[in-house]
């Protein structure tokens, strides 16, 4: 293990005294609280105005830490978990009996993930117990992928900032149910490669989630920024073309050679490296006030699934 820095071991302090963290991922930015703290648990709760009824992921510094949590960890989860942690996939395992209700919104599942960001595992590790780590942002708003974001968040509120530098992989973490008997679900896309997966797992990751298994936090409208958000596809005529020449409306593009009036972010046509700046591209562009902001619509293919399944709920629902 690397030396611990003195941030860090103000960071775990902070935590062993009861407080909140924002603590840097690979995925996103996580506020984060000693998981068997209940008033530490539910200080997250309030902070984020996130309801009860959405469960936490729980953040080992270790796989070995998982058979606290899990009553019943399938052969197939040992083989992600040795290949994929620590990374941005998420596993949720029946709950041993003696996990706080709270943690997983009165389910009897737990979600577990050890994250690669190496000032998260120090952290965990430095604290000596998990910690939940949801987003670091407002309930629905958008997620944060640098430390300044997650000021402009909780600007005011009592929260230590660990920097670690922007998030490399930028999008929440991929989650897959590994329920005992079942098949291997997917609940929520992130980047990690699906196929890679299915390769590891030797079997199919399924996208039908039974209404036996609850995925909160999928809500139409999440992710979003304040200014109005239309998607277009460069292909197409629309009204995004009036747009081009007004200086007030924003655009994040993915790879069209349109050269608007207004502010403009390319993200280009790499997924990895669009996904990477996307959230970041949403706060610079708000930040600016803007009428509207155009977002060129990604292609179609697994790459970009993660991508879509966000922008989905980011973008304005028509009047
Ligand atoms: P995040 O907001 O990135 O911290 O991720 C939390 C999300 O993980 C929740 O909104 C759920 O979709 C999912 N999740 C966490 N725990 C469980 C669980 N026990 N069962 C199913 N999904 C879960
Ligand atoms: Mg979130």
């Amino acid at each position: 293990m690397a030396h611990v820095t003195r941030q860090v071991e103000e960071a775990a302090a902070r935590l062993n005294a009861g407080g909140l963290v924002a603590m840097p991922t690979e995925t996103v930015y996580g506020l984060a609280a000693r998981a068997d703290l209940p008033e530490a648990v539910a200080q997250v709760f309030r902070m984020k105005g996130r309801p009860s009824t959405n469960p936490l992921i729980v953040h080992l510094s270790d796989a070995s830490e998982a058979t606290a949590w899990a009553a019943d960890i399938p052969d197939i989860a040992k083989h992600l978990m040795q290949h994929f942690w620590p990374g941005p996939l998420t596993l949720v395992f029946q709950a041993r009996p003696e996990v706080s209700r709270h943690i997983t919104a009165g389910q009897d599942t737990v979600a577990l993930r050890v994250p690669a960001h190496s000032l998260a595992r120090q952290l965990i590790q430095a604290v000596g117990h998990a910690l939940v780590a949801p987003s670091a942002n407002r309930y629905m708003s958008v997620s944060p992928t640098t430390a300044e974001h997650v000021v402009t968040q909780f600007s005011g509120e009592d929260l230590l900032i660990l920097d670690g530098g922007p998030s490399s992989v930028g999008l929440e973490s991929t989650i897959l149910s590994a329920l005992p008997g079942d098949t291997l679900r997917l609940l929520r896309p992130g980047m990690l490669d699906l196929a890679a997966v299915e390769v590891i797992a030797g079997e199919s990751v399924s996208d039908d989630v039974p209404d036996t298994i609850r995925v909160p936090g999928q809500h139409r409208r999440h992710y979003a920024p304040h200014t109005r958000l239309c998607g277009f596809s460069a292909a197409d005529a629309g009204a995004w073309q009036q747009d081009l020449a007004d200086s007030q409306i924003g655009w994040i593009l993915c790879g069209s050679p349109i050269a608007p009036d207004g502010p403009a972010i390319q993200l280009g046509a790499e997924a990895d490296a669009y996904a990477r700046r996307f959230y970041d591209a949403l706060y610079q562009l708000d930040a600016r006030k803007l009428k509207r902001i155009w977002v060129e619509r990604p292609p179609e293919g697994a790459r970009w699934q993660a991508i879509r399944n966000r922008l989905e709920r980011a973008i304005t629902p028509p009047d």
